[in-house]
């Protein structure tokens, strides 16, 4: 993984490289701040802007994607590769979609676009959440 990185000219630095380790396989879509709050006990220096920046960089190189299922905070997503998204409204855990459903616009619906990809986010209650009750009126409305 980390040959990967070097071909595309991001100077791996020792912090640069903790982020990277972090990410690598890391499926629970963390935001810049989840980052940095698990990575500074160990990297004392390492600046929330050094967290930002190695993102920016890497999801524009696209080896992480960018997710806005979340309206609180952006998150990031080490696995580019084509899949869809749950998150529960209540605890905001984010999780994959990777099983592939039948996801067909209507080509009059297009407005003659030719469709180069798509992504789905779903909203839900969670298990726990939903066995331990944290959950509002509001958020089982929006499941109607
Ligand atoms: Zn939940
Ligand atoms: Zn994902």
């Amino acid at each position: 993984m980390m040959a990967k990185y070097k071909d595309i000219g991001i100077k791996l630095t020792p912090q640069r490289l903790a982020i990277l380790g972090y990410l690598e396989g890391n499926k629970a879509h963390p935001s810049a701040e989840d980052i940095y709050n698990d990575l500074h006990a160990k990297y004392p220096t390492m600046s929330f802007a050094t967290v930002y920046t190695t993102l920016a960089t890497l999801r524009a190189k696209g080896c992480i994607s960018e997710l806005s299922i979340d309206p609180d905070k952006k998150r990031f997503d080490p696995n580019t590769s084509d899949h869809n998204h749950l998150i529960c409204t209540s605890c905001k855990r984010v999780v994959d979609i990777t099983v592939p459903f039948d996801l067909t616009l209507p080509e009059d619906s297009a407005s003659d676009f030719m469709i180069t990809g798509s992504h789905v986010e779903f909203f839900g209650i969670c298990p726990e959440c939903k066995k331990n009750n944290r959950y509002s009126r509001e958020d089982m409305e929006k499941c109607v």
